[in-house]
């Protein structure tokens, strides 16, 4: 039996990687929806959208019928890249530039409509794991297993300022802690959709585990699920 599998939680807390490695174990379709909505923030950057300092909702919105987002397959990084329109877009969406506008281009509700649509079609075949803030709440309310994943912000920014390091990035650690919390905050407290720690949801602190350790732990909740 194939089951759906939804994570969510806080930002940088390692939840696209264990996803991925989850989904591979299980030989399951693994989506990140985060690279979704920075797909669209990164097409309201290039669009000019933000040029007065403020995003031009109205203008944005407006444009999504011109905005296809899709993921592809590569097979360097055993991992599906985001394109949009076509162009794959995957290394451009994970600048602390984009990161900076994302919680805001997440907060409108058409834009979540659009992309809620898309998640919920990828997810009508059994057999998937899906991390994002709000896929347990409302995109697959009814997912056999549902996690949380968290950490201390101060964990959370120094392992995302060490992978934009590795790329090369010019960024502080300040900067990116005061990212992590900034988006924690809009996250949560936005109307549309909240990340919400759902009661059925497990618990997953990654604050003082290893990469093993969290995948060991999701790989026996998950047999546990699939058993049920
Ligand atoms: O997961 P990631 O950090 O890449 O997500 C980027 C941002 O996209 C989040 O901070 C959040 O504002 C938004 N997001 C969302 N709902 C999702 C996934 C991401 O609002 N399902």
């Amino acid at each position: 039996k194939k089951i759906t599998i939804a994570i969510d939680g806080h930002s940088s807390t390692g939840k696209s990687t264990a996803a991925k490695q989850l989904a591979v174990k299980l030989q399951y379709v693994y989506v990140d929806t985060g690279a979704m909505y920075r797909a669209v923030s990164f097409y309201a950057l290039r669009e000019n959208l933000l040029a007065k300092g403020s995003l031009d909702i109205e203008k944005l919105v407006e444009s999504l019928p011109d905005i296809h987002i899709s993921f592809k397959y590569n097979k360097d990084t055993d991992r599906a890249d985001v394109y949009l329109n076509g162009e794959n877009i995957e290394k451009q969406i994970r600048t602390l530039e984009v990161s900076g506008i994302v919680s805001k281009v997440a907060e409108i509700s058409e834009v979540r409509a659009k992309l809620v649509e898309q998640q919920k079609a990828m997810g009508e075949e059994k057999g998937i794991v899906m991390d994002g803030r709000d896929i347990g709440s409302v995109v697959f309310p009814d997912a056999e297993l549902k996690v949380f994943m968290t950490a201390a912000p101060e964990v959370r920014a120094q392992r995302r300022y060490a992978e934009l390091l590795e790329r090369g990035d010019d960024v502080s650690l300040e900067e990116v802690l005061e990212n992590v919390i900034g988006r924690d905050h809009i996250d949560s407290t936005r109307e549309d959709s909240p990340l919400i720690q759902l009661p059925e949801a497990k618990l997953l602190d990654t604050s003082k585990m290893t990469r093993e350790e969290q995948f060991e732990l999701l790989v026996s909740w998950a047999e546990i699920a699939v058993e049920k």
